[in-house]
């Protein structure tokens, strides 16, 4: 067999029967066996699927908004189909599960668990309609259903891969398909050595991908997205923005850290690790060439400016007067690891701490008690932040200015970030 090769399109590709099109015209053009497509829910289906979540568990009604997620693939599959295609059955079908799913209130009792029971049926609806699409039009492809592979712990939301048993999975099931026809999977959802449906966290569906190539031993990973490649700067922020043709892995990785979207953070350690190259191409132009990421060393030293939204601050100075020594930063850590803070940045003074994480659904109580015998202790949340690499003189003196009301600077030569209240209108 050829090497396997990983397509993943996000929901905005599939979002409706023009983009279905585009997405089913690209693919043929470069189909071969042993191609692996991973795909979102269409659309914002994942989004209206979570407000549908939120009213279920508030015991509000939530016909409509289902009704008008049933109406929006229906109306797809329309575009698409002829009337009597097995298509509209199956969509149908998938909707009366998901309905008893909502209506089983002895699920409700963990949210998190609800919630991973139903917000994965975006993607199990969207890859049908793709699948039987492309077959449809000539081009015959298994569907695969995401859970027989991807294998993770219970953690609600946000489950940990179990590699192991993924790769074995992976290799078993998908090889001998692989052989035959390529594949069509979803992004974003697992299962737990219980059998229950888990997800990877939102936007997970670029992770899902990773974890294919991976596991498949792929000669290359596509992210296919609506923009050129990964660029220096939000395009909606700077028109002047330059796309990157190559970057390195750790420097990818590095920018998803401070914020940039193009690309699930999680993505790029695993690829990185096996020296699998992954490309972000636009589908909206895809014989452009996009951004390769693999082993290159130090991209050029251009500017990256990159915003990060969502961050809480918290601030610590010592109540008596011994200056900052290990015995602080231990009792920072130990509270962080034990309650999974994402930390973003630590600074550190003669009697001053600030550690910067990313917004977490706990009380500012919760955050604080553990550090008031030893701190005085100030939390600041909803702050955004800038960080902008490789800065010139230039940057610095706008950004400074953007961050007006800033509460952290950190600063050296490859790096400029500024933590700040961002002004609402
Ligand atoms: N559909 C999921 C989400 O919107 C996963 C993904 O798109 O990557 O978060
Ligand atoms: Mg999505």
């Amino acid at each position: 067999m050829i090497q396997p090769l990983v397509f993943k399109f996000g929901g905005a590709s599939i979002k409706d029967a023009a983009s279905i099109k585009n997405v089913a015209q690209l693919v043929k053009k470069r189909w071969t066996n042993s191609l692996v497509l991973v795909v979102s829910a269409a659309g914002n289906t994942t989004d209206r699927l979570e407000e549908v979540i939120e009213l279920s568990l508030k015991e509000k009604r939530y016909d409509k908004e289902l009704l008008e997620l049933l109406t929006y693939h229906e109306d797809l599959c329309r575009s698409l189909f002829s009337p009597e295609h097995p298509i509209f059955t199956r969509v149908d079908n998938h909707f009366a599960q998901l309905r008893r799913l909502l209506e089983t209130d002895t699920l409700k009792a963990e949210e998190g668990f609800f919630y991973d029971q139903i917000i994965g049926y975006g993607e199990l609806i969207s890859t049908r309609i793709l699948q039987e699409y492309l077959c449809e039009t000539g081009n015959p492809c298994i569907w695969q259903d995401a859970r027989e592979l991807v294998r993770t712990d219970s953690t609600t939301r946000m489950a940990r891969v179990d590699w192991a048993l993924t790769m074995q999975h992976c290799r078993r099931i998908l090889i001998p398909k692989l052989e035959q026809f390529p594949v069509i999977t979803q992004g974003f959802i697992g299962t737990d050595l219980l059998g229950n449906t888990t997800t990877l966290g939102r936007e997970g569906s670029d992770f899902t991908a990773a974890i294919l190539g991976v596991s498949l031993g792929a000669s290359a990973v596509t992210i296919w997205k609506d923009v050129a490649g990964i660029l220096n700067g939000d395009p909606d922020i700077f028109p002047d923005a330059v796309k990157f043709d190559y970057l390195d892995f750790e420097e990818a990785a590095e920018m998803t850290y401070y914020g940039a979207k193009v690309i699930h953070p999680k993505t790029i350690k695993p690829l990185a690790k096996h020296g699998i190259p992954l490309y972000v191409k636009s589908f909206l132009n895809p014989e452009m060439a996009g951004t390769v990421i693999g082993s290159f060393g130090q991209a050029p030293r251009i500017p990256i400016t990159i915003f990060k939204n969502n961050l809480t601050l918290i601030d610590l100075r010592i109540r008596d007067l011994s200056m900052v020594g290990g015995f602080h930063f231990e009792c920072i850590y130990e509270v962080a690891k034990k309650a999974n803070w994402r930390i973003q940045l630590v600074q550190a003074s003669a009697a001053h701490l600030r550690v910067l994480i990313q917004d977490m659904p706990v009380s500012d109580e919760q955050l604080t008690r553990p550090f008031r015998d030893v701190f005085q202790v100030q939390i600041r949340r909803q702050l955004k932040m800038i960080t902008v690499k490789n800065p010139t003189d230039a940057e610095v003196k706008h950004y400074r200015q953007v961050a007006e009301k800033c509460y952290l600077e950190q600063k050296s030569p490859e790096l400029v970030q500024w933590v700040y209240e961002p002004e609402y209108p």
